[in-house]
């Protein structure tokens, strides 16, 4: 029988369930297709070709598959490391991604990825990121295979203003596609945090409209789980499970932090999971119960992540990765051995993305997706026979991604003895360093300005007022407690809280200073029943004081704050905290026509012996300002403050010492 290509004398690997070593294999390749997989003899015996590669010395096995990554990331390599996860996403990833990402940085993010990839004899891929048409069209020029998912987020993305559009373009994107010899078109809702129960009902509905698979991150930390507890009273999957998301073709990353219950749930549900040991280890994740998922039989195949997060898309390293933490987890060296291992990153890979049916092993009707390592180098000789799967164990715990030599996917040579056949690397490396570049100056900018940097955080809205106010020290506050309700004021409001502020300050005092603020508001017995968090950016010090001793200032930033103190701590990276606590009653009064904040504060942290009284008007206007200070002048003497000296440090400078 005629075939296009005819590979024979290797040591060939199957990775089909039997997992054949042949010592003298050979494949048939018609077409897209293997025709026939087996010995040399009965190969050429059966077959005849024009083109008879003799790959002698050389293994041969089916392509990597790396079961989850970002590949735009390439272009974001080294940007920032050494982060936890949420100020990595939220305070670096997410604000240049904003600033950057098109469908021209996908492109060029995904060519590289792609060189990279089938270099390290990676064939097929399970991407999600924006611009996913561009990803696509990218692969299909790289000539790699490919799950390519369009994500899905609550929040505004580089390519959508809100989720109805990312999941419009997401049904675009999967009607286009379908079908596609090489790209199977997906739905990636990014993860339960970063959605809502409606994002991810209609992500899970649209992947089983058009039968693809739905793509997401769950259980990545402990933190995830937690909050799903706190929120929902139930741990990470079944909650997925109750918005519908098994109900779909379901590629779960990471999957760290699941128990027994969980990993049946999956396995009912046919789900596949990415495991990604790089990115755990990296970004301190966690272990997953990889061994625990395999002997309950789901497919877990192996991903690298973005190459923000590993920093890499080598999948040799993941390998000897995930089988190393596997034993040095369960304290079993017997645990994730060789050949269960390259199954993760063949045969169950393909299986997790769905595509186990035409990819992940050589095998007479699959796809012709294989590569061939050379495994005569220094570091993976001397080689073994008396066992013939001992060239496993050469491949998983001593091979380099570099002694992959070469690459054919869907029957089409990608790589022929190191050289690229499909891409120009050079061309695309000079484009990713004027990404680069520019990446560079965007961060240099946003670095200097701590306003910019509240505002890359999604941390505030831009609000200039202007703040008159006067403090002063008492020795007891039962006076003006009783002069309140008869110094001619209206009260119209009045409350009663606990403060406990975090001051960061920075060694350039004019960026001013950032106060995190928890509010417990207290009800009449002491017992609180509420809290607020709310993060301040004030100016620098006053810029004029007033004859009365008032002093104006200008440019506040309020906005609730979202994130966790840790988080804010960890990415402001202040030179200076200080923290104050303190008791505040708290009477927002109509004086003379003006409204003011009269605020009787005992403060507890520093221990400062007294009380102290500040009124407070804030405006939007230098003009009202001057005018209200004369008022604030007034009212202190109807409170029956009449040579006021006012303290001049704020709390955070008493608690600086
Ligand atoms: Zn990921």
């Amino acid at each position: 029988m005629q075939a296009d290509w005819i590979l024979a004398h290797a040591t060939l690997i199957t990775m089909d369930a039997a997992s054949i070593v042949f010592p003298d294999g050979a494949l048939a390749v018609g077409g897209e297709q293997l025709l026939a997989v087996g010995t040399s003899a009965e190969i050429l015996r059966d077959y005849t070709s024009e083109h008879v590669l003799d790959c002698s010395g050389r293994v041969l096995l089916p392509g990597l598959v790396n079961a989850h990554t970002h590949v735009p990331m390439t272009l974001l390599r080294g940007l920032a490391d050494d982060l936890r996860l949420d100020v990595w996403l939220l305070g670096y990833m997410m604000p240049v991604e904003r600033e950057f990402v098109s469908p021209d940085f996908c492109r060029l993010g995904t060519l590289l990825a792609c060189a990279e990839m089938i270099r390290g004899g990676v064939t097929c891929f399970a991407d999600m990121y924006y611009f996913e048409e561009a990803v696509a069209r990218a692969t299909v020029e790289a000539g790699m295979r490919a799950v390519c998912s369009q994500t899905v987020l609550k929040f505004p993305s580089p390519d959508a203003a809100s989720y109805e559009d990312s999941l419009a373009m997401a049904r675009d994107f999967i009607a286009g596609w379908r079908n596609h010899p090489l790209i199977t078109p997906s739905v990636a809702p990014h993860a339960p945090y970063t959605t809502t129960p409606e994002i991810l009902r209609a992500c899970a509905q649209l992947a089983v409209e058009f039968d693809v698979p739905l793509h997401t991150h769950l259980a990545e930390t402990a933190l995830e789980v937690d909050d799903c507890r706190a929120a929902n009273d139930m741990p990470v999957i079944p909650w997925v499970k109750k918005q519908s998301l098994l109900e779909a073709k379901l590629l779960a990353a990471h999957c760290v932090h699941i128990d027994e219950g969980e990993i049946h749930t999956l396995k009912r549900a046919n789900a596949g999971v990415a495991h990604n040991p790089s990115s755990n280890l990296k970004l301190a994740s966690g272990f997953a119960p990889v061994t625990q998922m395999l002997a309950e039989g789901l497919p877990v195949g192996v991903g690298t992540d973005g190459a923000a997060s590993n920093n890499d898309l080598d999948m040799f390293e993941e390998m000897r990765l995930a089988s190393f933490i596997a034993k040095a987890t369960t304290g079993n060296p017997t645990a994730l051995p060789a050949s269960q291992t390259l199954a993760m990153a063949t045969r169950l890979g393909a299986q997790a993305l769905h595509l186990g049916d035409i990819t992940g092993s050589l095998e007479p009707g699959k796809r012709a997706d294989l590569i061939l390592v050379d495994l005569r180098d220094v570091h993976s000789s001397p080689a073994f026979a008396r066992d013939p799967a001992a060239v496993i164990s050469r491949l998983v715990y001593s091979a380099r991604s570099s002694d992959v030599t070469d690459v054919m996917v869907n029957g089409r040579w990608l790589m022929r003895e190191r050289r690229l056949l499909t891409i120009d690397v050079q061309p695309l490396l000079q484009a990713a360093a004027d990404y680069a570049h520019r990446i560079d100056s965007f961060l240099v900018a946003r670095e200097g300005s701590l306003f910019s940097r509240l505002v890359a955080i999604g941390g505030a809205e831009q609000e200039e007022s202007y703040e008159v106010q006067i403090k002063v020290h008492l020795d007891d506050p039962a006076p003006i407690l009783d002069a309140l309700p008869q110094s001619g004021l209206e009260i119209l409001r009045r409350a009663h809280y606990r403060e406990y502020d975090t001051y960061f300050s920075f060694s350039d005092l004019s960026q001013g200073r950032l106060r995190h603020r928890e509010d417990e508001f207290v009800d009449e017995q002491g017992q609180v029943f509420s809290v607020r968090y709310r993060l301040t950016l004030t100016g620098p010090a006053a810029e004029r004081r007033f004859p009365n001793s008032a002093l104006l200032s200008r440019s506040r930033f309020i906005a609730p704050a979202t994130h966790s103190l840790r988080f804010y701590r960890e990415y402001f990276k202040p030179e200076k905290e200080a923290e104050v606590s303190k008791d505040r009653q708290r009477w927002m009064v109509r004086f003379q026509e003006e409204e003011f904040f009269i605020n009787i504060d005992r403060v507890l942290k520093p221990d400062i012996q007294g009380a102290f009284l500040e009124i407070k008007s804030r405006t939007w206007s230098r003009l009202d300002a001057e005018e209200k200070a004369l008022k604030l002048s007034a009212l202190l003497e109807a409170l029956g403050v009449h040579d006021p000296r006012p303290v001049e440090q704020d709390y955070a400078e008493m608690a600086d010492g």
